[in-house]
């Protein structure tokens, strides 16, 4: 997550091109339309846009049928859990520490197992549920990959902070940090006319102006769409523009050391975008609503990598 603050600081002229929105959360232009008010969705749910057809939702929220958790979707939810950690661990050790003996680096490096064993606690259950087991080679290559996560993370905090207590005379840990690393990871957004169910937490805002969520896994252009969704939620909960939205994406690979975020981002969520967005989300509501199955598309390849593959195309594999 501290690698959007060093993304963010790299793209200096950000801050001056807001982009002219029209559609703002706040705006009862963007709001579902009332006869759908009644049906609320977690916001993953209308942003993950993989099903070409809808179907997914139409299983999950009309059959009631569950996606079964994979050990991908296990891994996501842990890495998303070390980066919102690793960020708390920060702001916690800056708050007790001085100039004279800050040293980030070799706190999170001396507690990396615990971090990631915590993280991995936390998704036990998940783990469990797992019909396809990973292997003990996958779980290892696993940890090592988290540890790559946090030595990145801890590279890009200990520099910025060396470098300030370094800089200036009169240098204070929590305010280099404060003010550098300025994200909020527990920001409980309430918007009962976006559709979403209370409360929708984002995985990060940074500096009250950019959105953010933590994704790993294949980039797909939907991504964006989570925190569109995060941006208008914000928008109509607290009456403020969100004008910004992040992708942390991160891909773990064998031949870096450290993780990939070739394409980690930070966008302007224009109209165009903001658009596309509440038509899907229009779209899969009514589908709900209607509770009429959209069907399948008409080519399985379509349906590369989805868990509910068994479910729709089980009786002609
Ligand atoms: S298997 Fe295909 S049609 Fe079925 S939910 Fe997945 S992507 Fe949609």
């Amino acid at each position: 997550m501290h690698f959007i603050a060093l993304l963010h600081h790299r793209m200096p002229r950000l801050n001056s091109t807001a982009p002219n929105v029209k559609l703002r959360g706040f705006d009862p232009k963007t709001w579902v339309a009332p006869e759908l008010q009644e049906i609320k969705l977690p916001v993953n749910a209308i942003a993950h846009v993989f099903c070409p057809t809808y179907r997914d939702i139409y299983l999950e929220m009309v059959e009631g049928k569950l996606m079964p958790p994979t050990w991908e979707r296990y891994q996501g939810r842990v890495i998303d859990e070390v980066y919102k950690s690793i960020h708390k661990e920060c702001e916690q050790y800056v708050s007790q520490c001085k100039a004279s003996n800050c040293d980030i680096l070799g706190y999170l490096f001396s507690h990396q197992d615990d971090l990631i064993g915590k993280a991995k606690k936390e998704f036990q259950r998940d783990f469990d549920d797992i019909a396809a087991k990973p292997n003990e080679d996958e779980i290892r290559k696993f940890d090592e990959a988290l540890k790559k996560i946090i030595r990145f993370e801890a590279e890009i905090t200990s520099s910025h902070m060396d470098f300030e207590i370094s800089r200036l005379k009169d240098a204070n840990p929590k305010k280099i940090f404060d003010n550098f690393f300025d994200f909020i990871t527990d920001y409980a957004i309430a918007a009962k006319h976006q559709g979403f169910g209370t409360p929708s937490i984002p995985d990060f805002i940074f500096r009250n102006t950019i959105i953010g969520d933590i994704k790993s896994g294949p980039w797909r252009d939907f991504l964006i769409y989570t925190v569109i969704a995060y941006a208008l939620a914000y928008e109509e909960c607290t009456g403020e523009p969100m004008d910004f939205g992040s992708i942390l994406h991160v891909n773990l690979i064998d031949s870096r050391l450290v993780p990939i975020h070739y394409d980690a981002t930070i966008e302007q969520l224009n109209d165009h975008l903001r658009q596309r967005f509440m038509l899907v989300r229009d779209r899969k509501m009514q589908i709900i609503k209607d509770k009429i199955d959209p069907g399948k598309p008409d080519d399985q390849t379509k349906c590369a990598g989805c868990s509910f593959q068994d479910v729709c195309w089980g009786d002609t594999k």
